[in-house]
């Protein structure tokens, strides 16, 4: 086994104590080797007029997944479509809370059990909790840690900081890369959500990737 052979079986090992946590606790987990599997592996589950939208997700963006859902038989609530006003995507933002899917990452996963995520406007972590019949994560093998506190260190310190930098956010942790748990008025991180578990039973399906995936 080569270096990068022995890399992919480290995160598959992490990956599969994690889908056994969190199929304890309620969620439908899902192994893939690749993020076109876990995409393929979406779109099939979809029926052609499903109502669908998503949380903001560097991961979403990257598979290509809002292109795909804008070009095939779907409702697609697409609050980044050029042209849409402050309010015609809050508006959007509130219309996917009663949609049939919903779609997003998270910001860290502990392999302990938890989801954890934090939000702006709050719109991707109430879609997570309630709303949207069912809801897709895309998991690439960078968000795991190994515990809850990591997790929170991770959202915090690594998503929320990166995030501050590509959006050119005048907050401390885009000068220092490091939350400063700021009283800025560009501050992004307003809401913070741990979910531990999925009720109802497989309404959170999580599809966990083995590759490095969003923020
Ligand atoms: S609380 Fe402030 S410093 Fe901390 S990650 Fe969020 S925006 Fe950055």
């Amino acid at each position: 086994m080569n270096a990068h052979q022995a890399i992919n079986e480290y995160h598959r090992i992490r990956i599969a104590r994690a889908i056994e946590v969190f199929k304890l606790q309620g969620f439908s987990a899902e192994y893939f080797e690749s993020a076109s599997e876990a995409v393929d592996h979406f779109f099939s589950e979809l029926t052609a007029g499903d109502v669908i939208g998503y949380g903001g997700s560097d991961t979403v963006s990257q598979l290509g997944i809002r292109q795909r859902l804008s070009e095939g038989d779907f409702n697609f609530l697409d609050r980044g479509k050029f042209g849409h006003s402050y309010d015609e995507q809050l508006d959007i933002r509130r219309k996917t809370l009663s949609a049939d899917v919903f779609i997003a990452s998270s910001n860290a996963v502990s392999i302990d059990g938890a989801l954890v995520n934090i939000d702006g406007d709050g719109n991707r972590v109430a879609g997570l909790s309630l709303g949207p019949h069912r809801v897709y994560l895309f998991l690439g093998r960078n968000k795991l840690t190994e515990n809850m506190d990591r997790a929170i260190y991770r959202a915090r310190n690594v998503a929320s900081a990166t995030l501050a930098i590509q959006l050119g956010k005048d907050t401390p942790c885009a000068k220092t890369g490091v939350c400063h748990d700021c009283a800025s008025p560009d501050r992004i991180c307003n809401n913070l959500s741990i979910i531990e578990r999925c009720n109802p039973a497989g309404r959170i399906r999580l599809l966990f990737i083995n590759e490095d995936l969003g923020l």
